[in-house]
């Protein structure tokens, strides 16, 4: 049975039940020619058999009646199956459900569906009034043919969605790209501003920064941490003698000597025009002053010349200051002690390392 005529059945069903209103006189006549029918055709009274006979006197649904008399001319009978066909299509209230439970069924399919892309796609303020029309015709409509016009409503819609759901991942997807840029150049950005362009080393802004950090965690480091000042001896020489592009170059060599000489958890900085400090966690003053020694001594051993004329620089020298952090110790009193011996060892003769008091 195609879908058009189940939709007239339920459409004739509802004009052709036997509650219509008939006088009493009508009825009992209806009755008496029903139950006299049922007789001759040698059928058993029984619910299903009355009210399709009983209709079919009364002659309410035309179209019942054609098939009740196409039947009994075919075959001079109306067998059992004939009759609950005929009973179901006609009078049950079966199939009326069975379209609804259907009906709800797709309504409720659809709508997941266009829920699911209203969900993708309506992350954006995207609001589709024609997929809502046609969701509110799908709820209302009882038509089978209705719910499938809606339903192909919906389809169309549905792929308007998904246009506009690739469109909008292409831009999230650029978007993303664009995010993830940004990120880096933020970084870089983070990055060189703590960084000295010359050295390389960090600068004095990465300095205090990572000082302040170590005052902070001083409670769950071991040994503490300690400070080096360095300061480069007679620089001002260098520059006068060579220039200040060679000076440039020994404040780079330098810096890249140090970082060998250090471990990847020490803090290296530039610190001020030819000084250096170095923090050292995790290390006690006597060990401090061995890393002192020994980059003072390497430094010393470095034999610089000039790139053209290969002219030699001379031993340049530091002097170092050094000392460890007390808790509780305000930063100024901290590095004014570390700077104090260093300038002790500049009084000293340069070229040397002392412990600040
Ligand atoms: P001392 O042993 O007492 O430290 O003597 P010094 O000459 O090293 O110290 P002073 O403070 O008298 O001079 C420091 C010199 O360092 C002066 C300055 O021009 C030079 N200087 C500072 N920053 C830079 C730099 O970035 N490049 C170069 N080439 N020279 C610099
Ligand atoms: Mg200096
Ligand atoms: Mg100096």
């Amino acid at each position: 049975m195609s879908d058009l005529n189940a939709e007239k059945h339920v459409e004739e069903k509802s004009s052709s039940l036997m509650f219509d209103v008939e006088s009493a006189d009508q009825a009992a006549e209806h009755l008496r020619q029903a139950l006299s029918l049922l007789g001759k055709l040698s059928v058993a009274p029984a619910p299903l058999y009355y009210t399709l006979f009983y209709n079919y006197i009364a002659g309410k649904n035309v179209r019942l009646n054609k098939e009740v008399d196409d039947l009994l001319k075919q075959h001079g009978a109306l067998d059992k199956e004939d009759a609950i066909a005929l009973f179901q299509r006609f009078f049950s209230v079966a199939g009326e459900t069975l379209i609804e439970d259907i009906r709800k069924e797709l309504v409720a399919m659809v709508a997941q569906v266009i829920g699911a892309l209203v969900d993708v796609a309506g992350k954006t303020s995207l609001t589709n009034e024609a997929v809502a029309k046609q969701i509110d015709r799908l709820a209302e409509t009882q038509k089978p043919s209705e719910i499938l016009a809606a339903a192909a409503s919906i389809l169309g819609e549905t792929r308007q969605f998904v246009v506009f759901s690739h469109q909008f991942e292409s831009e999230l997807t650029s978007t993303a790209e664009e995010m993830s840029k940004l990120k880096q150049e933020l970084t870089n950005a983070r990055r060189e501003a703590a960084i000295d362009s010359l050295t390389g080393l960090h600068n004095r802004r990465a300095f205090d920064r990572r000082l302040n950090e170590l005052m902070a965690e001083i409670d769950g480091l071991d040994d503490g941490f300690c400070l080096l000042l360095l300061d480069i001896d007679h620089f001002k020489r260098i520059n006068d003698a060579h220039g200040h592009m060679v000076g440039d170059k020994v404040l780079s060599e330098f810096s890249k000597q140090i970082s060998k000489l250090t471990r990847r958890s020490d803090f290296l900085a530039r610190y001020g025009g030819e000084e250096f400090a170095i923090l050292l966690p995790g290390t006690r003053i006597t060990n401090a002053f061995t890393v002192a020694e020994n980059i003072r001594g390497t430094l010393e051993m470095v034999r610089l010349r000039r790139s053209g004329s290969k002219e030699s620089l001379g031993a340049v020298t530091v002097s170092v200051g050094v000392a460890c952090y007390r808790i509780g110790e305000p930063i100024e009193e901290f590095i004014g002690r570390c700077d104090k011996a260093l300038y002790r060892a500049k009084r000293l003769g340069r070229n040397r390392t002392v412990l600040g008091d």
